[in-house]
């Protein structure tokens, strides 16, 4: 099979042999070190602070979102959120059961954030904003410079979901004055699934610092205090995080963030000239595309039954939509271990399947 789905998505060799070794023992001096590496370069690739702090949570990328609510915010704040898809409704869903106070923006799917969005919420006394910087649903990748400026001018703690967009599209943690940042193993970071990774900005400390938080696993004061020895408070999942160490050197070997984004880039272009070029019956449905993913709209056929279509006859997985899109759109992600000739197996696949006059 040829994985194009958003996550979990295909590991280099290095990572997998990683998956078939035995699990260490990890109360050890060389875990420690593999983590404060790992915290280490995670902060370069992000462009953070020095005195940022990561964290390495055994959760999914969704259990980062809620360990950012629960440490972060409380019935103090006041809130605005960006919901453009599933994973802006998950923020909305989290604020609700946690009970702080929020304002959602609600966006039609597919439509870019503008600052006619924000404009109604100026000076209105909001202390915090949520966003996915790309809304992986929808293939949605929102201007975070716009919101960040937004945010500096009614000084607003900044959550930014960057699960689907770290190493796929430029990230500077520091020039957005981002609060906290969370990312999760099985996206571009290409790993198993398993781990959320955060990135706490002394903005962010200092809110964990002020903060009761009323779940003993999800507690960032713990996760903080022992990762300043490399350590974490309970068993992780060791495994994964060792592949994200081998996998960040990968990175840094083949020339750090920038040239992993670059890769990212030119695969999506790579298959979007494609589609253009055999002139497939699919519209890009986003108006601000992300470099990890392209969403689909095909017009002649149900989408789902092409995913279906794709993985029973062709061996290969494309990334179907969820909910009420589930027949409209389906998406392509660029995102892990993969070449341009996987893409021309896929192109090849659609132009069959028009032959077939089956789309
Ligand atoms: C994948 C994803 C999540 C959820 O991650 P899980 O690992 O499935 O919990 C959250 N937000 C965005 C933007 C995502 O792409």
């Amino acid at each position: 099979m040829i994985n194009f789905t958003v996550g979990p998505v295909q590991s280099s060799d290095a990572v997998r042999a990683i998956g078939a070794e035995q699990v260490p023992y990890f109360r050890t001096a060389e875990f420690s070190e593999l983590m404060l590496e790992n915290e280490r370069l995670i902060k370069k690739f992000a462009y953070a602070t020095e005195d940022s702090k990561v964290v390495f949570m055994t959760c999914s990328g969704s259990g980062g979102m809620e360990t950012a609510i629960m440490n972060c915010l409380n019935k103090n704040d006041k809130a605005l959120v960006i919901n453009g898809g599933s994973f802006g409704q998950r923020f909305v869903e989290l604020l609700t059961l946690h009970e702080i106070p929020f304002t959602e923006i609600k966006l039609e799917h597919g439509k870019a954030l503008t600052l006619e969005h924000l404009a109604p919420y100026e000076g209105k006394g909001y202390t915090a904003f949520l966003m996915q910087k790309h809304e992986t649903s929808t293939g949605v990748h929102y201007d975070i410079e716009m919101v960040s400026d937004f945010c500096k001018r009614n000084n607003l703690f900044l959550i930014v979901d960057t699960i689907s967009t770290f190493l796929c599209d430029p990230f500077d943690m520091t020039a957005t004055n981002t609060g906290i940042m969370i990312t999760g193993s099985q996206k571009a970071l290409a790993c198993a699934p398993g781990i959320a990774v955060m990135i706490l900005a002394p903005s962010a400390l200092k809110r964990v610092g002020e903060n009761k938080c009323c779940c003993q696993y999800l507690d960032l004061k713990l996760a903080l205090k022992n990762m300043e020895r490399g350590q974490t408070p309970w068993t992780p999942a060791v495994g994964i995080l060792r592949q994200i160490n081998v996998r960040l050197k990968e990175i840094e070997t083949m020339g750090g963030a920038d040239a992993e984004i670059a890769r990212c880039a030119n695969l999506a272009k790579y298959f979007r000239d494609k589609l253009i070029e055999h002139n497939l019956p699919f519209e890009i449905v986003s108006e601000s595309l992300s470099n990890a993913v392209t969403p689909l709209h095909p017009t002649t056929q149900s989408a789902y039954e092409i995913f279906l279509k794709i993985k029973d006859e062709y061996g290969m997985w494309i990334c179907p939509n969820g909910g009420e899109m589930k027949d409209t759109i389906f998406r392509v992600g660029h995102i892990g271990c993969l070449t341009e000739s996987d893409y021309d197996q896929l192109i090849n696949a659609f132009i069959d399947l028009r032959q077939k006059k089956f789309i």
